[in-house]
């Protein structure tokens, strides 16, 4: 399959070469041939025709004869012919190839020019006339409307040969040089699509065999440099995914493997009476801890990957989302009050429409409002604002939490990230809280940031689309 593309062309291109070379030795002499003889036939003729009517007056008398002989020698010479005046039975008074003895002229045996009907030329020996093949043509010359002779002109064939030869020489040479030029596309063809193409299969074998760090380029701006660039950049990004599945994998184990580590040493500690069962209560708790640890790792897992699989397919609607987001800080308020926290919404007005999904974005806010309780210290404020530039939404929620150090700010979006400072905080985290909001605005086509100093707080802000109308209902 490789040899194909590359032979195909050379193929192209003898068969090129051949086809050419048969056609210019087969059909063009011939039809430059015919050519070359209609053109001399009609010129020879139209000569005739021209001395035919200039000497009807035809006299006999040897001063007329004599003018009339160097009159069609010249023109004879011109016409690279020979031209022969004679009588109607054939007799040849005069002859440009030959001195004519008046007295005894030579005859043209079986002269029959009625036989000429149709044609006002011949090729041939003029009735066993002359010694080889000639165009003939022949005028007759009239008096009244009686034919009293004929002009006759004979031009070799071999000389027409010669040019038809000379010409075919030309046609050769200029053939053969464009047949060598055309090399010159098969060259660049090598270089500018065989090549890289070489280059991009064995690139693509690599790949298919699983090697997506090979490396290669195609040094070149066209297309096929831009399909090898597309080339590697889908390889390394494959090859990320890979890499960012083994770490996804290899986060999953650890976080599923440390509660159940825990849960086990726990239990065989009472099991084997390590724990004494007056210290069951307790232990039952981080039991139940960790239980719940894993059950929201595993939503959390889930969630996830329904938005990966699921892509853009969103809910959309026109909701309220002053609406959601007091009833996302409802859900919240147990965990709020446990911790002594204030949950202040500034809101714009009472309701404020946002064309979004709205399951999705009361996770978001659940998300955000969740962390922002879980990294704040007890008896603090949380704020949750919205404003409007425009046909935009923004919400805010802000906390006066432990913060995000600066090195951290760029990891937190990534699964199964916990900056060390939140670990102590938070033990049940699972690091994917951020993740999944992000997935959700982004499939939105939305935006989030944050701003935070560590020991100061956090704000992390997000848009939304404004509704144009509220909805009828
Ligand atoms: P989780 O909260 O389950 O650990 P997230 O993806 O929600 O996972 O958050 C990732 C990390 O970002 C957290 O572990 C924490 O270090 C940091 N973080 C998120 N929100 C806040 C916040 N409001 N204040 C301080 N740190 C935060």
């Amino acid at each position: 399959m490789r040899k194909t593309l590359y032979w195909k062309f050379l193929l192209a291109y003898l068969l090129f070469g051949l086809f050419g070379f048969v056609i210019l030795s087969t059909f063009v002499p011939q039809m430059v041939r015919d050519l070359l003889v209609k053109e001399k036939a009609a010129s020879l003729y139209k000569e005739g025709v021209l001395l035919a009517q200039n000497y009807n007056g035809l006299s006999t008398s040897q001063n007329s004869m004599d003018s009339l002989q160097s009159q069609i020698d010249a023109i004879a010479l011109y016409l690279g012919a020979s031209i022969r005046v004679l009588q109607p039975g054939g007799k040849i008074i005069l002859d440009t190839a030959q001195p004519i003895d008046p007295e005894n002229p030579p005859e043209i045996s079986d002269f029959d020019p009625g036989l000429w009907t149709g044609s006002f030329y011949t090729i041939g020996d003029f009735w066993s006339s002359l010694s080889s093949s000639h165009i003939n043509a022949l005028s007759p010359i009239t008096s009244g409307y009686s034919i009293i002779g004929y002009i006759s002109l004979h031009h070799p064939m071999e000389a027409l040969e010669a040019k038809v030869n000379a010409m075919m020489q030309i046609f050769f040479m200029t053939f053969g040089a464009i047949f060598l030029l055309s090399l010159i596309i098969l060259i660049f063809f090598t270089e500018v699509v065989y090549r890289p193409l070489r280059k991009i299969i064995s690139a693509t074998e690599q790949y298919a065999s699983g090697n997506m760090r090979y490396e290669w380029s195609v040094d070149s701006g066209d297309e096929m440099g831009y399909l090898a660039a597309a080339l590697s950049y889908m390889a390394g990004e494959i090859a990320r995914a890979e890499d960012d599945q083994k770490r996804f994998v290899a986060n999953i184990s650890h976080d599923f493997r440390s509660p159940l580590t825990s849960i086990r040493g726990y239990l065989e500690a009472m099991q084997d009476g390590t724990i004494p069962t007056e210290s069951y209560e307790k232990y039952f708790s981080i039991l139940l801890n960790e239980t719940q640890r894993l059950t929201k790792l595993t939503g959390s897992l889930l969630t996830l990957n329904n938005l990966n699989t699921k892509g853009m397919l969103l809910d959309k609607s026109c909701f309220d989302i002053h609406q959601s987001i007091r009833s996302t800080a409802a859900t919240l308020e147990g965990l709020c009050s446990q911790k002594g926290i204030t949950l202040h919404l500034r809101l714009l007005g009472r309701e404020l429409y946002v064309f979004a999904d709205m399951e999705k974005i009361q996770q978001v806010l659940y998300n955000l409002l969740d962390n922002a309780i879980k990294f704040s210290h007890r008896d603090a404020s949380i704020w949750v604002e919205t404003t409007q530039q425009k046909n935009t939404i923004f919400v805010s929620v802000k906390d006066q939490g432990i913060g995000i150090p600066k090195d951290d700010l760029k990891w937190i979006w990534d699964r199964f990230y916990k900056s060390d400072l939140s670990r102590g905080k938070d033990k049940k985290g699972t690091g994917l809280g951020l993740s999944i909001v992000r997935e959700i605005l982004r499939s939105h086509g939305e935006h989030i940031n944050v701003i935070s100093t560590p020991g100061v707080g956090s704000e992390f802000i997000f848009s939304l689309p404004a509704a144009t109308a509220p909805p009828s209902n």
